[in-house]
């Protein structure tokens, strides 16, 4: 089959590669019905982090199984699944508890920008939906392997509840998407901070009711502003920035909670201004796991349409051109169709 590769930094191939074949008695293969490139993906394609050899890309999946491994017992060939970026057994005490993206076991799931995938610990990392998909339903399936659950995990870390006060800093998917399970969790206000009219509209559509564009001091000054001086009660981060993350702690009021679930990239943090400011932080690799049987619900019974954030559609062989519309802004999350 051909997959996605990334050779060096903005050197992304889709080029001939041995097809995945079940390695431990709990793998299983999937055929993708759909995959996707990440914002996160940007980060080597960039070259802001190494890449040490040729690396297999994609993270995103949903898709039929093919086949499984012979430990394989509640996932069945023929299933419509969904699954998230860490396999996890969803038995060990770091499962139980809800963070399966620390499971003791878990392993990174990658090389699926490609036609077949294989998942490791298929019974605990897969969830099934209630029978095949209709097609439109498909993208917003595909937005809970990764983007809804990140986003969810935003609001969930942050503690949002109803009638709270909620600022997201970042409009890339995550963001939008944060703001979505926000208003999914009640959230009386949610502002937005966004610069971008089309991605402004999505988060309004989703449930944002202010939009605030500055950034940095400007940008705490608007959030204060607008909360009569005390802060949103809770802030999700998700963009993994120096500026980012004093923007969302700035923004929070005393006591109030700041998720961070974009992945950090040369942040540091000052212990003072936390310990005087009162802040909670929580964040880190989003347990998609966790919420993927509520993600599924909402989504199956069209509640929710997180697929939306899926503004451009590409066949699979030309990835190389989804990696650059994301790269140059042009396309908020990129789609591939194998
Ligand atoms: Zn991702
Ligand atoms: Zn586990």
């Amino acid at each position: 089959m051909h997959a996605t590769i990334l050779h060096k930094p903005g050197d992304i191939r889709f080029e001939d590669c041995p097809d995945p074949k079940i390695l431990a008695a709990t793998d299983a293969i999937v055929r993708l019905s759909a995959t996707c490139v990440c914002g996160s993906d940007l980060w080597p394609y960039r070259g802001i982090q190494e890449i040490k050899q040729p690396t297999p890309m994609g993270h995103e999946y949903c898709g039929i199984v093919e086949e499984v491994g012979k430990g394989v017992t509640s996932i069945r060939p023929g299933q419509f699944v969904i699954g998230s970026f860490f396999a996890s057994d969803n038995t060990c005490p770091h499962c139980k508890a809800g963070y399966q993206s620390s499971c003791r076991h878990r392993e990174l799931v990658g090389g699926a920008q490609a036609p077949r995938l294989r998942v490791p610990l298929a019974d605990g990392t897969l969830v099934a939906t209630p029978e095949i998909p209709p097609d439109e339903l498909v993208p917003s399936l595909l937005a809970s392997s990764d983007v809804f659950g990140t986003g969810w995990f935003a609001a969930d870390a942050a503690k949002v509840k109803p009638g709270a006060t909620v600022a997201v800093v970042g409009d890339g998917a995550v963001g939008l998407l944060a703001v979505l399970s926000a208003k999914q969790m009640g959230a009386e206000r949610i502002i937005a901070m966004s610069r971008h009219v089309a991605r402004q509209k999505l988060a309004r559509s989703y449930g944002a009711t202010d939009i605030v564009e500055e950034r940095g001091v400007d940008g705490i000054a608007r959030i204060q502003d607008l909360t009569k001086g005390l802060g949103a009660d809770a802030v999700l981060e998700c963009v993994g920035t120096q500026e980012s993350m004093a923007q969302a702690i700035g923004a929070t009021r005393p006591g109030g909670f700041v998720s961070y679930v974009g992945v950090p990239h040369g942040v540091s943090l000052d212990a003072q201004n936390l310990f005087f400011r009162h802040v909670h932080l929580h964040g880190g690799p989003a347990p998609v796991r966790r919420y993927l049987p509520t993600l599924i619900d909402l989504v199956w019974s069209r509640k929710v349409d997180p697929g939306k954030v899926f503004d451009l559609t590409l066949p699979l062989e030309q990835v190389a051109e989804g990696y650059r519309a994301m790269d140059e802004r042009r396309a908020i999350k990129a789609l591939l169709r194998p």
